[in-house]
This record gives C-alpha cells, sequence and structure tokens, in this order.
C-alpha cells in the first residue's frame, strides 16, 4: 500500500484583517489556543513524520485551505482546542466520508484514553446549505477533519494538556490515530 501523505495544521495565529488571533483563551487568559495548537500539532506531526502547516502562526484560514491544496496531500487536519463550557475532545468530519469518519473515531479514541477525559466523538456539522460548516473541512480537497482536542475554558481538561509533556502526550495520540486509521489501515 502506498503511503498516505498526511499534513498537519495548527488552528489560528492570524486572522483574515493580518492580526494576531489566539483563537479561544483560558479562563485566566494565560492560555492561547493557537500556541497550545502549535505544540501538540508539533508532537503529532514528530511521531507521523509528516508535514506540517502554519507553525508559524502566519497563515489565516484562507492561507491554510491554499497550503493545504498546493500540497497534493491524500489527508489533511487542522488542530484546534475548543471553548464554550464543555468538556472532552471531539473531531468533525467531512460529511459522507467513511475514511474521515474512521480517522476521527480513532482520534477521539486515541486523545479520551491517553489523557483520561470524555469522548464525545466524531460529528458532521452542516450549514444552512447543506454544505459541511467549517470551510477546513468544505474547502479542502484531500479528506480533511478538524480536531477539537480539549476545551481551553475547562480547567480539568486544560490542566491535562497544559504542560510540555501534556502537549506531547496529546499529539502522539493523534499520532497513533492516524497511523492506525490511515497509514496502517487494512495492512
Ligand atoms: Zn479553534
Amino acid at each position: 500500500m502506498d503511503k498516505k501523505k498526511i499534513v498537519l495544521c495548527v488552528g489560528h495565529g492570524t486572522n483574515s484583517w493580518g492580526r494576531y488571533d489566539p483563537g479561544a483563551v483560558s479562563k485566566d487568559g494565560k492560555y492561547h489556543e493557537h500556541r497550545l495548537a502549535k505544540k501538540i500539532t508539533k508532537y503529532a506531526a514528530e511521531y507521523l513524520g509528516c508535514e506540517l502547516i502554519n507553525t508559524d502562526g502566519t497563515l489565516c484560514l484562507k492561507g491554510r485551505i491554499k497550503a493545504v491544496n498546493a500540497g497534493g496531500y491524500d489527508f489533511a487536519a487542522d488542530i484546534h482546542l475548543n471553548a464554550g463550557g464543555g468538556t472532552g475532545t471531539e473531531v468533525y468530519y467531512f460529511h459522507g466520508s467513511p475514511t474521515g469518519k474512521r480517522a476521527a473515531d480513532e482520534i477521539c479514541r486515541e486523545i479520551s484514553a491517553s489523557l483520561g477525559v470524555k469522548n464525545r466523538g466524531a460529528k458532521v456539522r452542516l450549514n444552512s446549505s447543506g454544505k459541511d460548516y467549517f470551510g477546513f473541512i468544505r474547502q479542502t480537497v484531500p479528506c480533511a477533519v478538524l480536531i477539537e482536542t480539549v476545551f481551553i475554558d475547562c480547567d480539568s481538561d486544560l490542566n491535562k494538556i497544559k504542560t510540555e509533556e501534556g502537549c506531547k502526550k496529546c499529539g502522539e495520540a493523534i499520532g497513533r490515530a492516524l497511523e492506525k486509521a490511515l497509514v496502517n489501515y487494512g495492512k
């Protein structure tokens, strides 16, 4: 089986006006979604030996999508932290994609097991026109998922990933999941 060409993107960093976009911020203001996502993404990419996009945080969403579509990848993931008063991990995938669902299921399972957080499951989110809600999933050419690792505004979630060690654990969980769901699938 050919090796799947995977790319991982760091969520946020720059908004469409070219300003710094931290994404969501922890309750005490100390932790920024973009900065934690950057560490988690780095560890996941190291585990997989795959390519990375937006590690310097200079690409807005449009720029990340453009870079994904220019790279000839088979699979892309945008890595985020959730906010809004929940707890646990969830992953969005392109509606109707069995590969996307398999990857999303596996990522949720691995993050939930290795960090000991709630598994909120693989999800599809559509807009009012019945298309995928997230631009990163809707406008990218390869099979794409959006990973909401844990909630940055939930202290018990944040405690699991606020250290370098926690980011490594989370990143490697994503790496193992993609290895199982994409690289070694069917072997
Ligand atoms: Zn985000």
